[in-house]
């Protein structure tokens, strides 16, 4: 029996309940789905106990997108797709439609603005990774640059699906992990590997002290005074490089230019579908923070480049 819609939310926190976009086929079918198909690399079908069709066609995204090209999908969706699509967990965009005929044209459209159609099957999905210097202070290194670079590289390996078995890579910029990169098949970690470096004459300025000594997860942040200024210090044993404490206070810097860079772990799974879920072993301990199209710049540099 089809699930049907619930009652709206009485709240305004948070998105609108995801049922009311769902594509009427997977409405109507929902929990009642009798096998799912590869038809192609990028495109799948899904068949209901009905009978009833859907169609998915998924396109590799940059991950961090620009309004212009979320309109441009969505302008895709409009015209073949009547406006459905969805974006999955690994930043692929997924165009869902019930007419077998709107796959052709919409491949030919999605491959002309230069978007790839793949990663379905046996091939390596949308690599994840988190905004680094975007978003967040706590970056090692320019994760966008490596995975540009990573999936330039094996491209071929994302509009086939020629692997044993599918791949999932992951990129993260710190320990912190954001990219749950510790449950992916292959990972690239940017890590620090200096503790924080403490500007004591600006601490007191720019830094509210309690929150800085809390902010720590190992305890390692301790207030103290230097030539009669609040300050804090840090016990080094302690300090695990996770960041944290240059988010709350800037005037603990961490970036290093010869300390910071990048780890690899393999091995590791988030489903538990097949196996048992698995943490990602350390592979490679630390290649320095060069790597094609990386630029490590310090954060006001780059502020003051891009605003
Ligand atoms: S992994 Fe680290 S640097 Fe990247 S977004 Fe998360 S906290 Fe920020
Ligand atoms: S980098 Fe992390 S572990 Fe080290 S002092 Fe700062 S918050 Fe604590």
């Amino acid at each position: 029996m089809a699930t049907q819609p619930s009652a709206p939310r009485k709240t305004d926190i948070g998105p609108p309940h995801y049922e009311q976009f769902l594509h009427p086929v997977i409405k109507k079918n929902y929990g009642q789905w009798k096998y799912h198909e590869y038809l192609k690399p990028g495109v799948m079908v899904h068949v209901a106990e009905s009978g009833d069709k859907i169609y998915s066609i998924r396109v590799g995204s940059p991950r961090l997108i620009s309004v212009d090209v979320i309109r441009l999908f969505a302008d895709l969706a409009d015209k073949y797709c009547d406006g459905f699509l969805r974006f999955t967990s690994r930043n692929n965009v997924e165009f869902l439609t019930d007419k077998e005929k709107s796959i052709e044209p919409l491949i030919k459209d999605v491959e002309a603005q230069g978007y790839p159609v793949g990663g379905t099957g046996n091939a390596i999905s949308n690599i994840i990774h988190t905004q680094g210097w975007v978003h967040c202070h706590s970056a090692a290194t320019d994760v966008s640059g490596l995975v540009k670079a990573t999936m330039d590289e094996l491209y071929e390996y994302f509009v086939d699906m020629k692997l044993p078995y599918k791949l999932k890579l992951a990129a993260a910029c710190c320990l912190n992990m954001c990219g749950a990169v510790h449950c992916s098949d292959i990972a690239i970690l940017g890590i620090h590997r200096r503790p924080p470096k403490i500007k004591d004459e600006q601490v007191s300025r720019v830094c509210e002290i309690p929150t800085t000594v809390s902010s720590c997860p190992t305890a390692a942040i301790r207030p103290t005074t230097v030539e009669g200024k609040q300050t804090v210090k840090v016990d080094e044993d302690r300090c695990m490089f996770c960041a944290n404490c240059y988010t709350v206070c800037p005037a603990m810097p961490i970036a290093d230019a010869l300390n910071d860079g990048v780890s690899l772990w393999v091995g590791g799974k988030v489903s538990n579908a097949r196996s048992e879920p698995m943490f990602t072993k350390l592979a490679h301990p630390f290649l320095p923070n060069n790597p094609p199209r990386c630029r490590r710049v310090d954060r006001a540099d780059w502020l003051a480049e891009v605003l």
